[in-house]
């Protein structure tokens, strides 16, 4: 049976895919990911899940990258730390879109691979997944979900992000730090390499009205920490 899989990134996909196929679905990838910022880590972060695609043998259907839409969504939250009340509506973001693609192709099913990160409460997902139709509650981290990804994501090359995602998580990761710059040059570098090796562009089906992603922004000169989705 068909599942639409949200992938937030490259490593925590391997493992959620794994599991999937042990269980007998049929994993379609889905990436779209407002939520992350810069423009051209979105598009980093995006170039690692064909990576992963590809290693699997699987198709990735694209949603507009919109971080303006998804900026309102978290309207008034902007100062919450990361696992606070601006996290539930960043969930329900993406699982909203995950939802509205898996209708548009016809999927019954859907869910989301935000659940192999140790730093994320499935409880909290699942809570936000119940009110929306054809969600399916799938914790990934367990059954060896978090360690399998690590795996994977070593033996894949896969890039490991150094915050969760939007500005704000890079905010508190700077306040965090010891002062290490944020490597915005270096995301950007990373990026243009992997798209010169993927071939980049996109393969899989693209949903309507994609917008091309935005010049990348300013470095930040925020720092980083060890806290990507699949910190290890
Ligand atoms: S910290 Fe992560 S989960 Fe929370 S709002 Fe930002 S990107 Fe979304």
């Amino acid at each position: 049976m068909k599942i639409l899989l949200h992938c937030c990134c490259g490593p925590c996909s391997t493992a959620s895919i794994s599991r999937l196929l042990e269980e007998g679905w049929e994993p379609v990838l889905f990436y779209g990911n407002s939520n992350i910022y810069p423009a051209s880590e979105n598009e980093l972060r995006r170039l690692n899940l064909e990576k992963v695609a590809r290693f699997f043998g699987l198709e990735i259907v694209r949603a507009p990258y919109n971080h303006e839409a998804w900026l309102l969504s978290v309207k008034g939250l902007e100062a919450e730390k990361e696992h606070g009340r601006r996290c539930v509506k960043c969930f329900e973001y993406n699982l909203r879109e995950a939802e509205a693609a898996s209708r548009a192709l016809g999927i019954n099913h859907f869910t989301t691979s935000l659940t192999v990160s140790r730093y994320k409460k499935s409880s909290i997902i699942f809570e936000v997944g119940r009110a929306i139709p054809g969600f399916e509650e799938i914790d990934f981290k367990k059954k060896d979900g978090f360690a399998k990804s690590v795996r994977m994501r070593r033996s894949l090359d896969l890039y490991r992000q150094s915050y969760c995602g939007c500005e704000f998580s890079l905010r508190d990761s700077a306040n965090r730090d010891d002062g290490n710059a944020f490597p915005g040059s270096q995301v950007r570098a990373e990026s243009e390499s992997l798209a010169s090796d993927t071939g980049a562009g996109t393969r899989g089906a693209r949903l309507a009205g994609e917008k091309e992603g935005e010049s990348a922004m300013a470095e930040t000169g925020a720092g980083t920490r060890d806290t990507c989705l699949a910190r290890e």
